[in-house]
């Protein structure tokens, strides 16, 4: 699970930038970002972002979906 940034919230004060331990978060038009790949989902940015522009999101799984392209069809 991978943070993601609420860019129109957060307001750059790079504290997470300063905190994230693999250094891999960093300011991009005054906004925070992160190397979503490197990121080791210690939820230290989270934590420490004051106003809550950080956030942790579950990615929806819909265990009942198929795939039909995936499907052999009938002959
Ligand atoms: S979860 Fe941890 S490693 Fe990932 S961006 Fe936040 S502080 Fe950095
Ligand atoms: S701590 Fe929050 S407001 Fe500050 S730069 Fe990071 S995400 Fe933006």
């Amino acid at each position: 699970m991978v943070p993601t940034i609420d860019a129109f919230k957060c307001d750059g004060c790079s504290i997470c930038v300063q905190r994230c331990p693999p250094q891999i978060m960093g300011l991009v038009k005054g906004r925070a970002t992160i190397l979503t790949d490197l990121c080791e989902e210690c939820g230290i940015c989270a934590e420490v972002c004051p106003i809550g522009a950080v956030r942790f999101k579950l990615i929806h799984h819909d265990t009942t979906a198929t795939h039909d392209g995936y499907q052999t069809r009938p002959r």
